[in-house]
């Protein structure tokens, strides 16, 4: 059914498969450009003077978020780069080692997941790689994880030769002086910033070991979180964000780069919100003895009816405004899960079937678990969600596709293309969906002059689709073949 090239980067011999079943061949990439590289012929002789490339797609429709569809156009691909993009009718015949025909065919840039967590569930680390690329994720963005359990990880996705989407990492949730994270009823995955000092020291500790941007979290208190911020800045790191809950989304969200789930945007946007806002503070001072991750939680169960039961358009007219600059990565697909059955869905148990063979069944269980659960889930969260971002577009904010993939019943790859349907639902045309996926978390990471189109000098990171997605958008679904770093990684034989 499907094939995937895999590549051992220490020995270059055929890795085998992470997935238990079906028609799955795993040739070695050197093989497959062998085999088809009499496909294409040098035409002439200044294009043999001209590198030949690695892989050329020919006839194919171009849909990116710059251009929307360009029909019957050749791309040439040489190392990992694109190194032209040509109408079909002008561009002289390809030279390259290995061709793919993409007539009736749709090219789209790689696809991201901007919100996932790959240690989260150590079980499923492995196989996260090969999960991503199979459904067209040639990107992520890990958004909180412990640097012992990240570095080596991120160390092996990014050896040379190695196939894995390229990973950009923030290593822990930065919290407050109690931590949501902290290991005890949760995975441990953030760490304390009690104070301004502690904040800079653990900026400057994760600027030391590499990160790509940092991630702040629900208790840290409004100094603490300025303190952050600033040391970000200094150290030129994107900031992710969660609104802090002593703080308000319209106060916090502009010095962000990034904010996730839509979190704690729908207490700002309540008549009452100064007086939920002093209530919150009171409670995360006064901790007591109560646990990072029952005191937010209480909290979340109390104020959020409220805020709902309050709402009020001015406010959030207001609140929306402030956000103008920052990329919402609204997650959804996991916002919207007491709507949704994710696994009433055709493909569903297909998905489930290319998880390592240890983790299949414990998903399965869970989802039966979560099926029975759902119908008493209160629903008013996502609803609000559904109907927020499509103001939050409308207004002209940016949003970022992610997933909190494994988190939340989300499977690795699966779960972006859920939450594209998601996003469409919610009000962005299918082109905006993909621009969600493709430019906005290019842009956060400050990648979009090279990332996130099909535009000559662009990596090359492409997805081949059997169906148009701009006529619906669960045609990213229909995947054809992945590119990855301008090689073929991965192939449908259907
Ligand atoms: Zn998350």
């Amino acid at each position: 059914m499907h094939r995937l090239n895999t590549i051992d980067p220490n020995t270059s011999n055929v890795a085998v498969p992470l997935w238990g079943r079906g028609l799955i061949i795993a040739l070695s990439l050197a093989v497959s450009l062998t085999l088809s590289g009499c496909q294409a012929p040098i035409a002439d002789a200044a294009l043999a003077r001209a590198q030949t490339a690695d892989l050329a797609i020919t006839n194919v429709t171009l849909v990116d978020a710059a251009d929307g569809a360009r029909s019957n156009y050749n791309v040439l691909i040489l190392d990992d780069k694109i190194i032209s993009v040509e109408p079909s009718s002008t561009a002289t015949a390809p030279a390259a080692r290995q061709t793919i025909d993409g007539s009736g065919k749709y090219l789209i840039p790689g696809l991201w997941d901007m919100h996932v967590h790959i240690t989260y569930e150590p079980e499923l680390t492995n196989a996260m790689p090969e999960l991503f690329l199979s459904w067209g994720i040639t990107s992520v963005r890990d958004t909180g994880g412990l640097l012992p359990a990240l570095l080596p990880e991120v160390q092996k996705w990014r050896a040379a030769n190695a196939v894995a989407p390229r990973i950009f990492f923030s290593g822990p949730l930065l919290d407050g002086g109690t931590v949501v994270y902290n290991g005890d009823a949760v995975p441990e995955i953030g760490t304390a910033n009690p104070t301004p000092d502690s904040a800079r020291a653990n900026i400057a500790r994760l600027q030391a070991a590499g990160v790509d941007f940092v991630k702040t979290y629900e208790l840290v208190e409004p100094d603490v979180f300025k303190a952050l911020v600033s040391a970000a800045r200094e150290a030129n790191l994107p900031i992710a964000s969660h609104v802090p809950l002593m703080m308000t989304a319209r106060e916090a969200g502009p010095l962000v780069d990034s904010m996730e789930h839509l979190r704690n945007i729908e207490l700002d946007c309540s008549a009452d919100t100064a007086t939920l806002l002093a209530d919150r503070r009171q409670k995360i001072l006064n901790p007591g003895a109560t646990p990072g991750i029952t005191l937010r939680g209480g909290i979340h169960a109390d104020q959020r009816p409220q805020a709902l039961a309050s709402f009020d358009v001015e406010e959030c007219s207001a609140v929306i405004a402030a956000l103008r600059n920052t990329i919402q990565v609204p997650t959804l697909r996991l916002n919207t899960s007491a709507l949704y059955q994710p696994f009433d869905r055709s493909d569903w148990r297909d998905a489930i079937a290319r998880l390592p063979l240890d983790s299949q069944s414990r998903w399965l269980t869970q989802s039966e678990t979560w099926a029975k659960r759902r119908p008493s889930l209160p629903t008013a969260n996502g609803e609000f969600s559904l109907e927020l971002v499509g103001k939050l577009h409308a207004a002209g904010v940016p949003i970022g596709a992610g997933t909190d993939t494994p988190i939340g019943s989300a499977l690795p790859g699966y779960s972006l293309h859920t939450e594209l349907e998601r996003l469409v639902e919610a009000g962005l045309s299918e082109l905006d969906a993909l621009q969600a996926a493709t430019v906005q978390p290019a842009r956060f990471v400050r990648k979009d002059s090279t990332m996130g189109l099909i535009v000559e000098g662009y990596i090359a990171d492409l997805v081949l689709l059997e169906r148009n997605p701009l006529e619906d958008i669960r045609n990213t679904r229909s995947i054809n073949t992945v590119i990855s770093k301008g090689r073929s990684v991965w192939q449908s034989s259907e």
